[in-house]
């Protein structure tokens, strides 16, 4: 089913990420970590739906994402910066594949974050204490959320960047980072990010033991 949003809020997250809260059909419902099509109600854009995943929780008053822009793609998310409240999209879902499957590592690659914000927030508010977010950035300017990560309670990080900083890793997500920062195999690995990320850091889990039944991932990022 197809539902019509109205832009309630927009502001920049990063200098490239941007936070949108629209309001929330009431007949719309979906699990943390889940995303949707969304469309833009503009013309010359109404067959241009690319997915986005919902980043406030489902009994949250508002719809929330967090959309990395695109400028030089010249597609959907290059339109972002310009949005106001009021502008309206389509929206239709949700679907998905990444869901909280309980207490896990979590490693993201840039906007991959994105479906790891409801099940953390999610996780946090039930008290659910223990998952690890390895989140990797090309620059600590780069890092969506920040401030909500180092809040969460429960919640260990390890941020990764391509740049030297005290309190960071830098480099790759690689065999050396994960063996050093990952001790039980046993349980949930969520992996988000551009394509050779999800693949790479898939094929170091597996080699390091992890079951591919504990490895969730989502297509087409
Ligand atoms: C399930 C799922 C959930 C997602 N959730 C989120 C989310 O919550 N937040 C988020 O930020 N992202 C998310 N993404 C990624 C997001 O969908 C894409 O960033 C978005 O579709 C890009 O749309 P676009 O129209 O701006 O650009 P595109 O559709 O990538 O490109 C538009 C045009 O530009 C061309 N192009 C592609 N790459 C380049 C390039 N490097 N340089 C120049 N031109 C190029 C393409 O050929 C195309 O013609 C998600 C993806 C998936 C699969």
């Amino acid at each position: 089913m197809t539902h019509r949003l109205t832009l309630q809020g927009i502001a920049p997250l990063t200098h490239d990420t941007y936070h949108l809260i629209f309001n929330k059909p009431e007949d719309f419902d979906f699990e943390p970590g889940q995303a949707a099509e969304l469309t833009l109600d503009e013309k010359g854009w109404r067959d241009e739906d690319r997915p986005f995943t919902m980043t406030s929780l489902p009994q949250d008053n508002t719809l929330d994402f967090v959309i990395k822009s695109y400028p030089d793609h010249g597609g959907v998310t290059a339109q972002i910066p310009e949005m106001e409240p009021g502008y309206q999209v389509f929206l239709d879902g949700p679907f998905g594949a990444i869901k909280d499957y309980g207490v896990g590592t979590f490693i993201a690659g840039g906007a991959g974050v994105t479906p790891f914000i409801a099940i953390l927030k999610k996780q946090a508010a039930a008290g659910e204490h223990g998952s690890h977010l390895i989140f990797a950035n090309d620059t600590k300017a780069d890092i969506i959320l920040k401030g909500l990560w180092d809040s969460l309670k429960g919640l260990e990080t390890t941020f990764v960047v391509n740049e030297d900083d005290p309190n960071m890793r830098s480099g790759e997500v690689d065999k050396a980072l994960l063996s050093d920062v990952v001790t039980d195999l046993d349980q949930p690995f969520y992996i988000c990010g551009p394509g050779k990320m999800v693949d790479s850091v898939r094929d170091v889990l597996t080699e390091m033991g992890v079951k591919k039944d504990n490895i969730i991932t989502e297509d087409g990022w």
